[in-house]
């Protein structure tokens, strides 16, 4: 399908037709599980500071409704496309039934970035986004959250403009929000938090010391900064090397990450932060260490360097950062390298968001502490069900994750039937 020509989603379908070939899925019923249920794109008119006005384009897509309603973050990227769009809500798909979760996948944004707007004008996009998505989404309907680009701000903005149309306070409308209006404690760490949960979790099984152990971490974002202090402050590893999108950094004695992050809140990046080699981004990946987490952007394991890693774990924090390529190599790797794919590994921010969702709904309050010990039974569960999968039916560990995940939506879309 054309609207969706993209390198991105080609390889979303390219993972989609292993799995499908391995479950054996008929031919009738691949299509139907691959494109997106619904797609929306839209003009966004915004004043700028400087009096004129300048267009933006927004998108949401809507992977499929046959579990409940959709869930999906929202990216602020210059270079978001529909088809990365639609990629990302498939993902999101198998990542919630992997998980359990009463939705199927969506996935939104704007072509824009972020760092680029002041305040007001970021709240202007913000807003007209949310204000053009109504008609489209809704508590039981689609429900957005936070991705790369947005924040707890935005997905307050999104929730005041979408309960300012209804004339009431719709919490349940987004996730991710503050805690200060209906947001939950602990969503914002959830997706960091679950990464280091299940790297312990791999670590255990492969007798390897925390404490003796390394980790890089690329992304010093909302997953990234989150993951690197929670291997670093309460999982005992040394942190050797850190980056972001200015800067590389690596320092084999370790990185003081809470100075790191309080770096970037004070100036927003890492450029000026100087404990450590300042290293090639590319080759940051194929240092040695024992924990390498990707958590920025997709496909930055490809066929060129995924030979080259030479960690033990492989924790994917960032949505697709390994292509198929890379795939097929680490494969051949299995027992050098310990993958834990994207649709596990990150799944810490949709289950509290649906924990946010459901308090929402119902007007509950759970403490941090409740919310956390939930996602961490939830991810074990998870856990669990792909190793034992894995090693059952001796195929990869991203192979058995999607596979728990497209088999629980083909089963209730037959389930379901077709109408008419
Ligand atoms: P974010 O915007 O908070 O942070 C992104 C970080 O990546 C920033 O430090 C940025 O500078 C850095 N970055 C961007 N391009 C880079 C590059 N080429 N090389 C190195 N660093 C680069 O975003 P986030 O919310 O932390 O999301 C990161 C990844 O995790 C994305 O793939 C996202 O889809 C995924 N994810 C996020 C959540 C969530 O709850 N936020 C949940 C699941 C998955």
């Amino acid at each position: 399908m054309h609207i969706y020509d993209d390198d991105i989603f080609k390889m979303a379908c390219d993972q989609f037709e292993v799995i499908a070939d391995y479950l054996n899925i008929d031919k009738n019923d691949r299509e139907r599980l691959m494109y997106p249920k619904r797609a929306i794109a839209v003009t966004l008119p915004v004043h700028m500071d400087n009096g004129s006005t300048r267009t933006f384009q927004g998108y949401r897509v809507q992977h499929h409704l046959t579990l409940g309603p959709t869930k999906g973050g929202t990216r602020f990227a210059p270079s978001l496309s529909m088809g990365e769009t639609a990629a990302l809500a498939m993902w999101m798909s198998w990542k919630c039934a992997l998980a359990n979760l009463p939705y199927g996948g969506a996935k939104g944004g704007v072509a824009v970035d972020p760092a680029k707007l002041s305040r007001t004008e970021l709240e202007g996009v913000s807003r007209r986004y949310m204000q053009e998505m109504i008609p489209f989404v809704g508590p039981h309907t689609d429900i957005m959250g936070p991705d790369m680009g947005t924040n707890e701000q935005i997905m307050g903005w999104f929730m005041d403009t979408y309960s300012v149309y209804m004339g009431y306070a719709v919490n349940e409308i987004v996730t991710g929000k503050p805690v200060s209006i209906g947001g939950t404690e602990g969503r914002r760490e959830a997706t960091g938090r679950g990464v280091v949960y299940l790297i312990e979790r791999a670590m255990d099984m492969l007798k390897m010391d925390p404490e003796k152990s390394t980790a890089i971490v690329q992304g010093f974002g909302n997953v990234g900064s989150v993951a690197a202090l929670s291997l670093a402050l309460k999982s005992g590893l040394k942190v050797i090397g850190i980056s972001d999108a200015t800067t590389a950094l690596y320092n084999p004695n370790g990185i003081d990450v809470k100075a790191a992050e309080q770096h970037v809140f004070k100036k927003g990046n890492l450029r000026a932060f100087d404990q450590g080699d300042r290293v090639d981004p590319n080759e940051l990946l194929s240092l040695p260490c024992d924990v390498l987490v990707p958590a920025a952007v997709d496909r930055v394991i490809t066929a060129k360097n995924a030979a080259q890693l030479k960690c033990r774990i492989l924790a994917e924090g960032a949505n697709g950062p390994t292509t198929p390529e890379a795939d097929l190599i680490l494969e051949q790797r299995w027992d050098e390298v310990f993958m834990i794919p994207d649709i596990l590994c990150n799944a810490g921010g949709v289950i509290v968001s649906y924990f946010e969702w459901v308090q929402g709904l119902q007007s509950f309050l759970w403490s941090e502490m409740e919310v956390t010990d939930k996602l961490f039974r939830i991810l074990e569960h998870s856990f669990s069900q792909v190793i034992r999968r894995a090693k059952e039916h001796k195929i990869s560990h991203r192979t058995a994750a999607m596979a728990i995940g497209v088999e629980r939506v083909l089963r209730a879309k037959k389930t379901r039937g077709l109408f008419p």
